[in-house]
């Protein structure tokens, strides 16, 4: 049986030169690494008392959903600018060339829910550190975590979330 690394895929130069893609949609489309990943993060959080998990969009929210179903927690969306109806928090963050932006509704957290951060692929950590500071900056709650499928060690995300506890299924150079 393959490992859940080997249900991965790498895909080179997409979406541009020089990127090597991680394509999870191998290990998404196999029901038993689907389900492995999913066990996997809920032995590993199940003491964590969690309130609430939110996923970033877009490949986030599936590993949000399905974990937070097998936690009995609750699920929320951190979204692109735009997506989200009524009023919302925004945090911009820079990317390589130019800059992007993060959104969560105004009443998406509660004060004092414990709240788990989750996402497919750690790479530079820009993306998490600014969901990390818009939950921060907004919402009074207790963050207890980020986790990930595949952390890309090279790139050294984790530098960005110091004050964070950090977690990874897999981690590859
Ligand atoms: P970053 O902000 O650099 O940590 O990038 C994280 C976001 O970009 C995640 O939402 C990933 O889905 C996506 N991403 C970045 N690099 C890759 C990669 N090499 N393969 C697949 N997805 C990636």
């Amino acid at each position: 049986m393959k490992t859940l690394h080997d249900a991965l895929r790498t895909i080179p130069d997409f979406p541009k030169p020089g990127i090597q893609f991680k394509d999870i949609a191998p290990l998404l489309s196999s029901p038993h690494h689907f389900n492995e990943t999913i066990e996997t993060l809920k032995t590993h959080h199940q003491n964590d008392q969690l309130d609430q998990i939110a996923g970033i969009e877009s490949r986030g929210f599936l590993f949000a959903a399905a974990l937070a179903y097998a936690l009995g927690c609750g699920t929320t969306l951190i979204r692109k600018p735009g997506k989200l109806p009524g009023t919302v928090h925004q945090q911009s963050y820079d990317l390589e060339y130019g800059s992007d932006a993060l959104e969560m509704q105004t009443d998406a957290l509660q004060s004092g829910q414990r709240v788990l951060l989750i996402d497919d692929v750690l790479a530079t950590g820009g993306t998490v550190s600014a969901a990390h500071k818009l939950i921060q900056t907004h919402f009074d709650v207790e963050l207890v975590g980020a986790t990930f499928l595949l952390e890309l060690t090279s790139l050294n995300g984790r530098s960005k979330l110091a004050d964070l506890s950090v977690h990874a299924l897999i981690q590859v150079d």
